[in-house]
């Protein structure tokens, strides 16, 4: 256990309901019988897991600060399995500052991001896939994104890591034991086998790295883009997505113009568009943004929805945006069927000719025909025409993917050195490093900074 206590305001510092203050580590009750004074109760310390009613006080003035309510958790049945206390003030910036404060003055230090995780992770409650799937919890954008996030919460990944952890750990102990002793004198080990249950072990990992792919995306969201020349129809299509489809917006500061990200529900894919404030300030996400930033917007784009007209025909300048999307993933969206040219859709052919992998869908933006399609288009991109696996397990966090792939490399050396006929003692190197890389994903085997950094992409207060 941590021998420090540690305190955060664990909600929003907005206006709301309800704000909470939660504190952990030894010190916890004692430090919130500094600030709190029961209305009634004054046994509330062995009131355990039952919430208490009472004032935050400022012992320095007797000034009330706020009125609240008292949660007592004592370890190890808590979040982090330490002595937890939380206090729901009422939810206001101001109340909720003041109670930390008064905290931190009778002793407490302020936490880091994260560092209620890291130590309920640290104490043994949880292992780093469930640690890190709250995070995602918290950010999902949609149901299947929060589905995907409980689902590793409950430990479906945490088990599947574990079997390959212990199928490893037994094949070392056997190789071993073929170090130690002759290896007729061992019992089940020959590299026949070993070599068998290697190349299962990579098949599984393998099966996780290839749902990683769709798993990154309801984690994510699809990086998504919308390009065309002017007047094609981009900013009524944004317009049309947005009203029906829209999740959240997010500003992202912090770049030389915010950049508005909005997220779009498309079939329970969270979309992440690009660059939308670049579409509706200009009427034009390609001209007037400038090739360079377009440019960069399609390198950073998972999908491009590309727009043309198909009341007209193809030009140089639908070309040349061509030309810079055709090694993406995209839809070709045939924009204006609703005009009489358009209905005739004359392009067809020469798009089919130049963009041959990129599905063709026609709508009216103005009427709002052909969305749903374009929706279900996407979807099957995405997901090859999968659903999201409701009990299956999927890996969408890029951490353990890398490390899945890590120890698939180390797997294969180890199968090659067993096909090359090198003795025991080289093979199982390889396997312990295999080994390795997948205890960094639960946090088995796991060095103190990378736990740090894990730890650091969390709020305060989580
Ligand atoms: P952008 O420059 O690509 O963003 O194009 P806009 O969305 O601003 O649209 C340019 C013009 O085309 C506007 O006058 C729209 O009303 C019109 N427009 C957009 N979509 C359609 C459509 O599906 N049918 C018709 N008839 N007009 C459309």
């Amino acid at each position: 256990m941590l021998d420090d206590t540690i305190a955060a305001i664990a909600t929003p510092l907005a206006e709301g309901g309800i704000g909470i203050v939660r504190i952990s580590g030894p010190q916890a009750i004692d430090i919130a019988e500094k600030v709190f004074i029961p209305v009634s109760n004054s046994l509330w310390r062995k009131q355990k897991y039952k919430l208490v009613y009472g004032h935050v006080v400022d012992n320095r003035t007797g000034k009330i600060i706020d009125e609240v309510l008292l949660s007592n958790m004592p370890g190890p049945k808590s979040y982090t399995r330490e002595d937890v206390v939380e206090i729901n003030c009422h939810g206001g910036p101001v109340p909720l500052r003041k109670t930390l404060e008064l905290i931190l003055g009778a002793g407490a230090r302020l936490a880091e991001p994260g560092e209620f995780s890291k130590r309920a992770f640290l104490n043994g409650r949880l292992d780093l896939t469930r640690a890190e799937a709250i995070i995602d919890i918290i950010r999902a954008t949609t149901e299947d994104a929060l589905q995907l996030a409980v689902s590793q919460l409950s430990g479906r990944l945490a088990q599947e890591v574990d079997a390959i952890l212990n199928e490893l750990l037994s094949v070392v102990v056997l190789v071993e034991a073929a170090i130690d002793f002759p290896e007729d004198e061992v019992e089940d080990y020959s590299p026949e086998r070993i070599n068998e249950r290697l190349g299962k072990v990579s098949a599984k990992a393998q099966s996780l790295i290839d749902s990683a792919e769709m798993g990154k995306v309801y984690r994510e969201g699809l990086r998504t883009v919308i390009i065309g020349k002017p007047n094609v129809g981009k900013s009524s299509l944004l317009n049309v997505l947005l009203r029906e489809k829209r999740a959240i917006v997010t500003e992202v500061p912090g770049t030389t113009r915010d950049i508005i990200e909005e997220i779009l529900n498309l079939g329970g894919v969270p979309v992440v568009l690009i660059d939308t404030a670049g579409i509706r300030k200009t009427g034009d996400a390609v001209e007037k943004i400038g090739v360079a930033r377009s440019l960069e917007s399609i390198d950073r784009a998972d999908l491009v929805l590309m727009v043309v007209d198909a009341s007209t025909e193809l030009d140089s300048e639908d070309e040349e945006i061509i030309d810079l999307v055709k090694n993406k993933r995209g839809v070709l969206v045939l924009n204006k069927i609703d005009l009489e040219a358009g209905s005739a859709v004359k392009n067809k052919n020469q798009l089919t000719f130049k963009l041959p992998h990129w599905p063709m869908v026609e709508i009216s933006a103005l009427l709002e025909q052909g969305i749903k399609k374009l929706e279900q288009t996407v979807v099957e991109l995405v997901t090859g025409g999968q659903v999201l696996p409701r009990d299956g397990v999927m890996v969408s966090n890029v951490r353990h993917r890398n490390q899945l792939v890590k120890a698939k490399e180390h797997l294969r050396e180890a199968q090659e050195a067993i096909n090359l006929g090198l003795t025991p003692e080289l093979v199982v190197i390889d396997i312990r490093a295999a080994w390795e890389a997948v205890g960094e994903i639960n946090g088995s085997v796991i060095t103190e900074d990378i736990v740090d950094k894990i730890f650091a992409d969390f709020c305060i207060g989580k």
